[in-house]
């Protein structure tokens, strides 16, 4: 359900490939339709990691021409496998396995309709799931830590509550980063994962946000024990007020609130919607301290966009149009992969093939970029020309309250 027909593993891994990344999560891997794919697909080439079979009847309709020789490619992009659950009390999990067989062990244990969705909602508790996990080898750990309606801390205040153990990881979110999150003392050990899902494969949904981690060979073995020694090297995840519940905000008109105005309001906008808590105030209400304390292990966590949204807003014009697709695809053919344009590429360079476009990029390496934040559902906004009057402060009722400090 809600996933595009074209999200097959060889385009995952293609796409996968345009996009810099070396190993991408399948998602979705207790569906027994999935999982058929997946095996008919691939082969093991490490423990728990897939290459593609076939790479050479593979259309990638997202890059017409081959790329050059001479510019450095990502190798092959190799998957992992991954599954989403829900538990009973709706909060979402990240799970990742070391096997298929893993896969169809935890298919029996597993209770609830799993071949219906690709998101499973099990008749667990969070607890229940993780002894499963633990039993079977897997790792895991909660999915989109703050988001309002299926997460971690909006049915519990603590880790500990929803689970017994401590998890291997948590996931923060298109609307987290590490700044907010370490603000928090109990997820100070905890090593932070910065995914995002694609529910179809294009460029500006593949690889939305991504992790760096060393690791030489990589395998499942090889990635849990890089997890649990802090090897990650780099989270690379949205600026979070470009999330979709990053402020205060009701989920049917997107006005933005002020989170005591919506608690005086019950949570009830005039246009009959319902307002939902933005991912700032549950942090703020999380919070041990007001400013955020990174322990030694943290990585940076550095603030990325695709590369076809940057290139959308600079030309006003829609991201899935035929011009963005063309300046998009000679960009990937002129340096390898997307990552390698937004994050390596010398400013002279992409100066020479767009000016326009190269002093968007810069401005987004450079942190310089005005954003109106998102909330409600509704993603935040980029904005490039300076001379315009936008920030990202919300147009509150109640301006006097002592919380407008920590929203701007
Ligand atoms: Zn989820
Ligand atoms: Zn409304």
């Amino acid at each position: 359900m809600a996933t595009s027909k074209n999200m097959t593993p060889e385009l995952l891994s293609s796409q996968g490939r345009l996009k810099g990344l070396h190993l991408v999560a399948t998602g979705d891997a207790f569906h027994q339709g999935w999982l058929n794919m997946i095996e008919k697909a691939t082969e093991e080439i490490n423990p728990g990691v897939f290459r593609i079979k076939d790479t050479k009847n593979v259309q990638n309709e997202f890059l017409q021409e081959e790329i050059p020789e001479g510019i450095s490619k990502n190798p092959e992009t190799n998957l992992i496998l991954t599954a989403e659950v829900e538990d009973y009390n709706r909060v979402h999990h990240l799970i990742i396995l070391p096997s298929f067989e893993t896969a169809y062990n935890m298919r029996k244990k597993l209770k609830g309709n799993l071949d219906s969705d690709g998101r499973p909602r099990i008749r667990m508790s969070g607890a229940e799931i993780q002894e499963l996990v633990l039993e079977n080898g897997c790792i895991m750990g909660p999915s989109h830590a703050f988001t309002p309606w299926t997460s971690i801390y909006k049915e519990f205040d603590s880790l500990m509550d929803c689970y017994s153990e401590i998890p291997d990881f948590v996931e923060l979110g298109l609307s987290a980063d590490a700044d907010m999150a370490d603000r928090i003392e109990e997820l100070q050990e905890t090593p932070f994962l910065t995914n995002s899902d694609a529910h179809s494969p294009w460029p500006h949904r593949l690889g939305r946000e991504f992790n760096e981690i060393d690791v030489k060979n990589i395998s499942f073995p090889a990635l849990v024990r890089a997890i649990n020694d802090r090897k990650i090297t780099a989270n690379y995840g949205f600026d979070p007020r470009l999330g979709k519940y990053y402020h205060t905000a009701c989920t049917k008109c997107y006005q933005q609130f002020h989170p005591e105005e919506a608690i005086k309001m019950k949570m009830k906008c005039p246009c009959g919607g319902t307002i939902k808590k933005g991912v700032d105030y549950r942090v703020e209400e999380l919070a041990t301290w007001n400013e955020p304390q990174h322990p030694t292990h943290r990585p940076p966590y550095i603030h990325i966009i695709p590369l076809a949204e940057i290139i959308s807003l600079s030309y006003n014009k829609g991201v899935t149009t035929k011009f963005v697709q063309r300046k998009w695809q000679n960009l990937i053919l002129k340096f390898g992969d997307e990552i390698s344009v937004l994050i390596d590429a010398p400013m002279k360079n992409l100066a020479e093939i767009d000016s326009e476009l190269a002093l968007r990029i810069k401005a987004f390496r450079e942190k310089t970029l005005q954003i109106k934040a998102g909330g409600g559902g509704k993603y935040g906004e980029m904005i490039f020309n300076k001379n315009e009057e936008v920030t990202d402060e919300v147009d509150y009722k109640n301006e006097n309250s002592t919380l407008d400090s920590f929203l701007k």
